[in-house]
């Protein structure tokens, strides 16, 4: 049966009725954080809050904000707010080493995460009716199992593909009649390709709508997907950190993603004051997560910049909007679903006996991402044959491979060819114009 929303009584409350919810929620959580959690007390204590200063949303400022770096100090187990016995699944972020975010989940966190999925598939007019085909990966990575929860929930037909092996996608695709197509943007634009090289028209297939998410894409990049594929395109958020996706989706409007604020209530602050900017302001998105038990985090810095609008949408939904992220506040790239630093490269190249002389270009050629890294040789490593370059840049290659999670294609030039900067040293160029 088709339904307009997958939880209406939550994704259509009344501003007041929100209010009053999320904070009911704040005070229960601060509490739980600061009984449970050293790190959080002590942090709370330096900043001289107790629970009890917490009365409602409108307390959230006097709380201390979290950072990645936080994090990354707590791993694995120092934010974890229940017993490990009530914990029944870890997810982590994609990919890098020495920065990876392990989340933990009790079963109802589980829950409130599959839900915030589900409703996004609702919104994109998913019922029971549908077969859902999810070509997310499955694992660590939280895309895969977030929507099969989430296509579980909504009564899909879920056909657990995971990503890659595009032949066997399509045939399923075809054969089991997928009407919903869950992946990367990347991956679904490479899915389209595939399709017209074997000559297959979207009227062939029987996809009506695709959900992607978990790294940029542009609105071009919709129209391409949305006519190679003939469906519509919509956009989701999240990160690991507060659970995967569905921390915010598009609705039929295909303007700006509702953010499930019952659960996770968003703030924008400048990256440089850490002041909150009123609803509206471009800048970095600031989460708390309301109600998740083993691994909440309060006024937790994604470090993407985006806008927060509150209009009144055409779908009904009065959940607050976010809009697609506009860039980053570090110097984080998402590279073929990966999450990837310019500080990495650098590391393997002063372990392997370079100099952090190098440029990062990044492109996208047929949807699919490219990576390519010159490195400046030093003086004495330049006499070595071509030969040997060759080989050097292979065993580069592997060595950041081994970093990254992704290959990149390594190019070894000559001493003093990459352009010095007189300013901040310019590392990357990214040539996918990903933000507008
Ligand atoms: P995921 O939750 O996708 O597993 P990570 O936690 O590794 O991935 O990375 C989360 C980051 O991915 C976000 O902070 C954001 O920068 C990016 N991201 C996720 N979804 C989107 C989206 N729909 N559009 C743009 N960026 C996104
Ligand atoms: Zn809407």
């Amino acid at each position: 049966m088709l339904k307009r929303y997958f939880q209406p009584e939550r994704e259509t409350m009344s501003r007041e009725d929100m209010k009053a919810h999320q904070s009911a929620l704040l005070v229960e959580q601060v509490q739980h954080v600061y009984n449970n959690v050293a790190y959080y007390r002590e942090r709370m204590d330096a900043a001289g809050v107790k629970p009890e200063d917490i009365h409602g949303i409108e307390d959230l400022h006097k709380l201390p904000m979290l950072t990645k770096a936080d994090l990354r100090d707590a791993y694995p187990y120092g934010l974890l707010a229940v017993p490990l016995g009530d914990c029944v699944r870890i997810q982590s972020t994609s990919g890098t080493t020495g920065r990876r975010v392990v989340s933990f989940y009790t079963q109802h966190d589980i829950d409130i995460w599959e839900e915030c999925c589900a409703r996004a598939i609702v919104a994109a007019g998913g019922s029971n009716e549908d077969v859902c085909q999810i070509a997310y990966g499955y694992g660590l990575f939280t895309g895969g199992p977030g929507l099969n929860g989430g296509s579980h929930k909504v009564g899909c037909l879920t056909l657990p593909m995971s990503s890659g092996n595009t032949e066997r996608q399509i045939q399923f695709m075809q054969d089991l009649h997928a009407t919903i197509l869950c992946c990367t943007p990347s991956y679904a634009a490479y899915i389209g390709e595939t399709l017209k090289e074997k000559g297959i028209s979207p009227d062939e297939i029987d996809l009506k709508a695709g959900i992607f998410g978990a790294e940029p894409w542009t609105e071009e990049m919709r129209r391409d997907i949305e006519k190679s594929l003939g469906i519509k395109a919509y956009d989701i958020y999240g990160l690991t950190e507060t659970s995967g996706p569905g921390v915010a989706f598009e609705c039929e409007e295909q303007n700006g993603m509702h953010i499930n604020e019952d659960h996770f209530l968003a703030e924008i602050i400048d990256p440089d004051t850490g002041e909150v900017l009123p609803e509206g302001s471009r800048g970095e998105l600031v989460f708390t997560s309301l109600d998740k038990k083993a691994f909440p985090l309060l006024r937790y810095r994604t470090r993407d910049i985006c806008v927060l609008t509150r209009e009144e949408c055409s779908c009904g939904r009065t959940l607050i909007k976010m809009s697609k992220p506009m860039g980053r506040s570090d110097d984080m790239m998402i590279i073929r679903g990966v999450n990837v630093f310019p500080s990495q490269v650098e590391t393997v190249l002063l372990k392997e006996g370079y100099a952090a002389n190098y440029l990062i270009e990044v492109d996208r050629v047929h949807n699919s991402d490219t990576l390519d890294i010159y490195v400046e040789l030093l003086p004495e490593q330049f006499s070595d044959t071509m030969r040997d370059i060759t080989v050097r840049e292979k065993q580069l290659a592997g060595a950041i491979k081994t970093m990254l999670g992704i290959s990149p294609k390594v190019h070894l030039v000559s001493p003093k060819t990459i352009a010095r900067s007189e300013g901040k040293a310019v590392r990357v160029i990214d040539k996918r114009k990903l933000h507008d």
